[in-house]
């Protein structure tokens, strides 16, 4: 019997709800594989690894955008505990038998099985919060067909048959969700038992069962004896790298190669964002932190006093500005909303800065506020109006000195003239105004959010 037989391969029916609860107490997915019956191979690990390099090279020429998120990928031979392969955005673990099997068959199903993992990253189905309080084994499920059907349409390696994989052509183009509802109805309304199986063992980014004694935890977190565990903060980093990886391999790759819709829509998100504003004003700032931490060499002031310091400290400080275009209808009522959305993620924070100013033609009543006045900041007095000039703003920056970390504007998105200097600091344009034809004015630089008001 080839097949890994995960003790979660069979749904009934009724049990469907059942389990959803289940998973929801415990917090584990079902992810403890049983070791499985590949014939021992009789190949090296060089050779067995070297097959998956041929892949990932093959994927380049044929498929650059998989190849060049393939590349990131680490090959750990994780022989000991995943009977297939795994991902977590970061390594690609794989069962040596395994592939060489594949490889056998078919090297063709090895770049299949390459291709597989590179879109469980793509997709970021490491990630738990889309899962919501759906079924886990039935989700990952969702997400397989979803992938298989993916790589079939981009004609990436040729469709594993090695063993069986969640495949159905009506599934193409859905994604995981209307899959998952599909699958759902079946099982629940026609009482279908849902035999399928992953190709894979779905890690769910908090090591083997998101408890730190989890399986992951043991051995010398390697990756070969477990899941190699991060903590929360490396996953989002992983997670955050990965994204911004397939924009840019997207980009590189523009026109080569056949991207699956999915990717596509994907991608389209990622530039276009149609996040509510508060979760982009929240995430914007956040990402400052985090680029922060990512800069955990020694920082180059350090560097040249000849001392060795770690480039974040705890007196590190983040520092916002946020303008308020007066030009337009701005309401006090939005203007407050606005505020007190700041000042909530600030204070999430121990060391901040917000400088916070008015303007139409100039800067009116500019104000540092700290942890320290914070209580103050909602008292801040809102002043100017008239013609427009959002050129003002930077010249301020400029005079002052300040170098924002982000700098969010709101505005009715009509600049007189020029949105501003775009290489000067990350920017952030609220726009509350309708725009032309309903449509929301986009500047050419930075990033733009609608501004919409709380119903
Ligand atoms: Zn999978």
């Amino acid at each position: 019997m080839h097949r890994l037989s995960k003790k979660v391969g069979v749904f009934m029916t009724t049990n469907v709800a059942k389990r959803s609860t289940a998973t929801q107490e415990n917090g584990a997915p079902d992810t403890t594989p049983q070791m499985t019956a590949w014939p021992v191979t009789t190949k090296t690990d060089e050779q067995v690894l070297d097959y998956l390099i041929r892949a990932r090279v093959k994927l380049l020429i044929s498929a650059p955008f998989f190849g060049t998120i393939a590349t990131r990928l680490k090959f750990i031979d994780a022989s000991k505990w995943c009977p297939t392969a795994a991902t977590d955005g970061k390594n690609f673990y794989y069962n040596k038998d395994f592939v060489a099997a594949l490889q056998d068959k078919d090297e063709e199903q090895v770049v299949f099985l390459v291709g597989h993992e590179v879109l469980h990253c793509v997709y970021d189905h490491m990630d738990k919060t889309r899962l919501g309080k759906r079924d886990h084994q039935l989700w990952n499920i969702a997400n397989d067909y979803v992938i298989n059907n993916d790589l079939v349409e981009a004609s990436v390696g040729v469709k594993i048959d090695l063993v069986q994989i969640c495949f159905e052509y009506k599934y193409r183009n859905m994604m995981s969700e209307e899959v998952y509802d599909d699958l759902f109805r079946q099982a629940e309304e026609e009482g279908r038992v849902i035999t399928q199986q992953t190709l894979d063992v779905h890690l769910d980014g908090s090591g083997e069962d998101g408890e730190d004694d989890s399986p992951g935890a043991v051995g010398n977190n390697d990756g070969t004896e477990g899941p190699i565990k991060y903590n929360k903060e490396e996953l989002d980093q992983i997670s955050n790298d990965m994204q911004s990886a397939v924009l840019q391999s997207a980009r590189a790759t523009q026109g080569a190669g056949n991207l699956p819709g999915g990717v596509k829509r994907l991608i389209d998100d990622l530039l276009n964002p149609q996040l509510d504003w508060h979760e982009l004003l929240a995430m914007q700032i956040q990402s400052v932190i985090k680029s922060d931490y990512t800069m955990l060499k020694p920082s180059r002031k350090g560097m040249d006093a000849g001392l060795y310091l770690p480039g974040m400290d705890y007196e590190s400080t983040i520092d916002i500005a946020l303008a308020m275009d007066m030009s337009g209808s701005i309401h006090s009522s939005m203007a407050l909303e606005m505020m007190s959305e700041v000042k909530g993620i600030m204070e999430q924070y121990t060391n901040y800065r917000i400088h916070l100013f008015c303007f139409d033609t100039e800067v009116h009543n500019p104000q540092v506020f700290t942890e320290n006045n914070m209580d103050e900041f909602m008292e801040y007095n809102i002043e100017g109006g008239g013609g427009t000039d959002f050129e003002c703003c930077w010249n301020y920056f400029k005079e002052e000195g300040i170098v924002p970390q982000k700098f969010v504007m709101f505005t009715d998105g009509y600049p007189w003239d020029s949105w501003g200097d775009e290489s000067y600091c990350d920017t952030l344009f609220i726009v509350h105004g309708d725009g032309y034809g309903g449509q929301t004015p986009t500047a050419p630089f930075g990033i733009t959010v609608p501004y919409t008001r709380e119903k």
